[in-house]
C-alpha cells in the first residue's frame, strides 16, 4: 500500500511500516526461501529448495494482508530458514539443521564454528537487530507471527489446520481460542501441531514476553493457503477473528471495521 515504507529491506531482512502504525506488530521468520547464491542452494534440488524445509509457503501473504489490515508494522525474514532459523536461538542445533524432516541438508553438515558464526552474523544479527529497533520505536501491545506447516509430516497426514501457539503469556491466545469457534470452521488446536517444547516460541520468549505485550504464534496447514484466492481468504476470516480478540483483550486497533466486543 501507499502509505506504507521499508525500513529494512537487507539479504536477512524486510520491514516496513505503515505511517499511522497501531500497536500491533506482524512477524513473519520463515517469510522467504531465498538463498545468496555463494550457499549453492546448499546442495539441495530445486524441489527441496522449494519445499516446506527450507521456508513456511504462503505464510507472507497472509501475513502480509494481516499487517496492511491492522496497520501494523511487518518484520519478515530474506532467507531460508536452512541458511539460519530466525526462530531459533544462535546456540540451537536446528538453527542450522543438518537435516530437516525426510531432507538431508548437505550443505549444513558438519558446518565449523567459523561457518555457523558467519550464518550468525549475516543472517541472525541483521534480523535480531531490525526486531529490536523496531519494537523500541513502535511500542506495540501486541505481537503476531505467522507461519505455516506442511499437511503430511514423516508420511502422517495432520488433521490441525491452524495451531494458536504461545509460551507461559497465553492471554491473547487464550482470547483467541475462545472465539474461534465463531469465527473459523478450521480445525483449530492449542499448541498444534507444534508447541514450546519444540523451541519454536523462541521469538516470543526473546522479543515479546520480556516486554510483556500481548502475543501468540499462529501456524497455518500450508495446502489451505497455496494460491492467492486461499491467501486472501485465510488472511480475511483471520483479520476479524484477530480484531475480536484484540477487543477482548483492550488492544487498541486501527482500520478496518472494528469488530463488536
Ligand atoms: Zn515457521
Amino acid at each position: 500500500m501507499a502509505d506504507r515504507y521499508p525500513i529494512f529491506d537487507n539479504e536477512a531482512v524486510h520491514a516496513s511500516l505503515p505511517q499511522d502504525a497501531a500497536p500491533v506488530v506482524v512477524v513473519c521468520e520463515h517469510a522467504s526461501n531465498a538463498m545468496p547464491s555463494e550457499f549453492g542452494g546448499l546442495g539441495l534440488d530445486r524441489a527441496a529448495r522449494e519445499s516446506h524445509v527450507a521456508w513456511d509457503p504462503g505464510a507472507l501473504p497472509v501475513a502480509r494482508a494481516i499487517a496492511t489490515s491492522l496497520h501494523a508494522p511487518l518484520i519478515a525474514g530474506a532467507a531460508s530458514r536452512l541458511l539460519f532459523d530466525c526462530n531459533r536461538p544462535p546456540e540451537a542445533v536446528d538453527a542450522m539443521p543438518p537435516h530437516s524432516e525426510v531432507f538431508e541438508i548437505p550443505g549444513n553438515q558438519n558446518l565449523s564454528d567459523a561457518a555457523r558464526a558467519e550464518r550468525v552474523r549475516r543472517f541472525h544479527d541483521p534480523f535480531n537487530a531490525a526486531m529490536v529497533k523496531l519494537l523500541d520505536a513502535q511500542v506495540p501491545q501486541l505481537m503476531i507471527t505467522m507461519h505455516s506447516f506442511t499437511a503430511t509430516y514423516n508420511s502422517q497426514p495432520r488433521e490441525v489446520e491452524i495451531g494458536v501457539l504461545h509460551d507461559d503469556d497465553s492471554r491473547f491466545a487464550d482470547a483467541l481460542l475462545a472465539c474461534a469457534a465463531d469465527h473459523t470452521a478450521h480445525v483449530v488446536r492449542r499448541n498444534d501441531p507444534y508447541g514450546p517444547e519444540h523451541g519454536v516460541t523462541h521469538t516470543l520468549k526473546k522479543h515479546a514476553l520480556p516486554r510483556g505485550i500481548h502475543n501468540v504464534m499462529i501456524e497455518v496447514r500450508n495446502d489451505l493457503i497455496a494460491t492467492a484466492d486461499q491467501q486472501a481468504a485465510m488472511a480475511t476470516m483471520m483479520d476479524i477473528w484477530l480484531r475480536t480478540a484484540m477487543v477482548a483483550c483492550d488492544i487498541p486497533q486501527e482500520g478496518g471495521a472494528q469488530c463488536p466486543a
